[in-house]
């Protein structure tokens, strides 16, 4: 079968013929219907030799939907034909993290080499996948998976963020998206659909501010210093109650300490060198700041029916699999509108 891989440091992904996995006791094999391009996967192939710890060769692809095609011994919960949707920040299953559906806080899954699909084990860039557990599948139903897919990650990183926030969105607060990007459209969407807040976005892209106004931010500033005033003006010099910053590099993060006010919060989400100091001289009092990692399980049935109430939808582009590497191109060059998917 055909599968894109990672394969040698610093060298674009390449379409690559791999043998076809076959599903052991308790393992699933997935014919993939679709397979979302995640920057993660751009910060993965930048890393240098000495950091990178992801295995080579690397089939990518963190979001993936399929189609039940063979289950191994003792799988109970899917059946051959039924559409999924795999959620990915796999963990131990059984430790106090996993037991509340926090699989991605799993306390054991690093030290037992337990790896994403897509992150360390073969992603869902492929014809067929392998997912290690039925309780690593969400049920589609009629969700279309190439529209959907990126919501396993796009989706449920963005609500796993905003959600602990809401209580302090109130009428009259603003809330502020950093990158208006795969993640970051649909930030939007989930504040809209959940909060009555002000939603601001702040990006580089003039194409990505339209964007962000196209999915129902209210306002689309440029992201840098006259950000600061702007969204200050809008609810009389108050400022933001949280900031999302879905880029997460120096400026951002310095941005976003800029923009907030007391007792408010900063998520940094973005993979990059960005933090904001926590001191009595650096932040608003009571300010807190935090660095959410993906989602749970049951925050992606929850971002699925979000979906299937029509209250947050993905902007894709689609790729072949043979196009795939294109994607990343596209990616590399900031031109991607939403998100990236690959059917194969
Ligand atoms: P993306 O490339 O689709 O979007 C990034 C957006 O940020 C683009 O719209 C771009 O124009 C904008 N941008 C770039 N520099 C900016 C700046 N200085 N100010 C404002 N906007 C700027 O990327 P994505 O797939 O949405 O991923 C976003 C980030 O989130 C990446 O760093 C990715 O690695 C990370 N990520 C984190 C998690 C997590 O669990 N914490 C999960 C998934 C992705
Ligand atoms: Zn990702």
């Amino acid at each position: 079968m055909k599968a894109l891989q990672y394969v040698e440091i610093g060298q674009p992904p390449r379409v690559m013929e791999v043998e076809k996995p076959t599903p052991g006791p308790g393992e699933i094999l997935l014919k993939v219907t679709a397979a979302g391009a995640c920057h993660s996967d751009e910060f993965v192939m930048g890393l240098p030799e000495e950091a990178y710890v992801y295995g080579l060769p690397l089939t990518l692809g963190h979001e993936g939907a399929g189609i039940v095609d063979e289950v191994g011994a003792g799988v109970t919960a899917v059946q051959v034909g039924d559409s999924v949707a795999v959620y990915g920040p796999w963990g131990c299953g059984v430790c106090p993290a996993c037991a509340k559906g926090q699989e991605n806080y799993c306390h054991v899954a690093a030290e037992r080499g337990i790896v994403p699909p897509g992150l360390g084990a073969p992603g869902a860039m492929a014809e067929y996948m392998l997912v290690d557990n039925q309780r690593h599948l969400v049920p589609l139903g009629d969700l279309d998976p190439v529209e959907n897919v990126s919501l396993t990650d796009a989706g449920l990183t963005p609500y796993h963020a905003i959600k602990p926030s809401l209580p302090a969105l109130v009428p009259g607060a603003v809330a502020v998206v950093i990158g208006s990007g795969g993640l970051g459209h649909i930030g939007i969407q989930i504040l809209r659909a959940m909060s009555p807040a002000t939603v601001v976005a702040l990006d580089v892209s003039d194409e990505k501010l339209q964007l962000a106004k196209d999915v129902g931010a209210h306002h689309a500033f440029r992201s840098d210093e006259s950000a600061v005033e702007k969204v200050r003006a809008l609810n009389g010099g108050r400022g933001a109650t949280a900031v999302f910053d879905f880029v997460g590099i120096e400026p951002t993060t310095a941005l976003a300490a800029k923009l907030t006010h007391p007792d408010s919060e900063i998520v940094i989400v973005g993979v990059g060198a960005g933090a904001v100091p926590v001191g009595i001289f650096t932040l608003p009092w009571e300010t807190k700041a935090r660095a959410p990692y993906w989602g749970s399980r049951s925050e992606l049935f929850e971002v699925l029916d979000l979906a299937r109430a029509g209250l947050i939808h993905v902007e894709t582009e689609r790729f072949s699999l043979d196009d795939a590497p294109k994607a990343y191109e596209r990616m590399h060059a900031g031109t991607l509108r939403g998100r990236a998917v690959i059917v194969p």
